[in-house]
């Protein structure tokens, strides 16, 4: 069984550089070359088998997300992502499940052209820890305490597929649709619709843990309220066909795991926005209003107002439904 630092050996063959990696993976730390008058914008985040994904999940897919996970962190505040660091806790040493895990880490990697510079590499539960670095122009950074009151609230994508996904796969003893699990293991994280909404959103979050919880937070920071109009929640086809309007909800408002963003502008920006997307290519949605009385309010389509449910996912709450 080859030992840790043939398994490193293996992750620094297959790591890619960057023109401003001084130095990556080999000595006690990296060093790394910012652009002038940018700022370094860091995120970290730990997958934890069984928590953060199923526990019959494909390596490559571990791999994709946990570094998804994390590009979709910097992407809520606008940065463009450029080097990463991966720390992983193995139970044993499976050089099998290593380059599963490697060919789907360094495929989001490849695409968004982010360097894995370090990481540490030890034996333990199977754990995933990483941190993603970035950079963005001084003082563009989108936060979640810009929202104004009758700002416009929007998301892109669709919400509620990978929630869904998670419920027929714990209903139907490891089964579920294929799109909505697809939604699950490889999430998009948002890059070039953060980037696009420097300058336009007045805030912005990234949704895992669901858009009620998520937004929950952009209105304690912006201590402001907010209306949405569910009716107006985009949904996949995947998910329309598979759950009644209840059940959709539910998932749409309180699942989790969408990493789609959320942002508010104000109503003069709807077509700067709505150009912006074209742009990117994405599909974006407006949901509903800042409003001055605090909290979250659901309407139906016929005005009345829905119980606002269990918020989202929270890891010392209750668990996940
Ligand atoms: P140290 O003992 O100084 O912490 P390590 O033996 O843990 O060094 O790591 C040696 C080198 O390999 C370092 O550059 C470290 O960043 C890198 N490294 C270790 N594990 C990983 C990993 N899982 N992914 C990427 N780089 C790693
Ligand atoms: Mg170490």
């Amino acid at each position: 069984m080859p030992g840790e630092f043939a398994l490193i050996a293996r992750i620094q063959a297959r790591a890619a550089g960057r023109d401003d990696v001084v130095l990556g993976i080999g000595d006690d730390a990296a060093l790394l070359r910012p652009s002038p008058g940018q700022q370094l914008v860091v995120a970290t985040d730990t997958l934890n088998a069984g928590v953060h994904f199923p526990a019959d999940s494909a390596p490559a897919d571990v791999g994709w997300k946990a570094l998804a996970v994390n590009l979709s962190d910097l992407a809520a505040m606008g940065a463009e992502p450029a080097w990463c660091t991966l720390s992983l806790s193995l139970p044993g040493a499976q050089e099998a499940w290593l380059d599963g895990f490697l060919d789907g880490f360094l495929e989001l990697a490849d695409a968004h052209g982010v360097a894995l510079v370090g990481g540490d590499t030890t034996r333990g539960p199977l754990s995933i820890c990483v941190t993603a670095i970035g950079a963005i122009a001084e003082g563009a950074a989108l936060r979640r305490d810009g929202a104004r009151i009758d700002d416009e609230i929007w998301v892109t994508g669709t919400l509620g597929d990978a929630s869904a996904a998670l419920a027929q796969w714990r209903r139907g003893g490891g089964d579920c649709d294929g799109e909505l699990r697809l939604r699950l293991d490889r999430p998009t994280p948002r890059v070039a619709v953060g980037r696009a909404l420097c300058g336009l959103a007045s805030a912005c979050i990234d949704i895992s843990d669901g858009l009620g919880a998520d937004l929950g937070h952009v209105l304690r920071a912006s201590r402001v309220g907010a209306e949405i109009d569910v009716a107006t929640l985009p949904a996949s086809p995947a998910l329309a066909t598979a759950f009644d309007t209840m059940a959709r909800i539910q998932h749409q408002v309180s699942g989790g795991d969408d990493y789609e963003l959320c942002f508010t502008a104000e109503p003069g920006c709807r077509g700067s926005i709505q150009a912006a997307m074209a742009a990117c290519g994405a599909r974006v949605t407006r949901i509903g209003r800042i409003v001055a009385p605090t909290g979250l309010r659901l309407i139906a389509a016929d005005g009345s107002t829905l119980p606002p449910g269990r918020a989202g996912y929270e890891h010392f709450g209750e668990g996940p439904q």
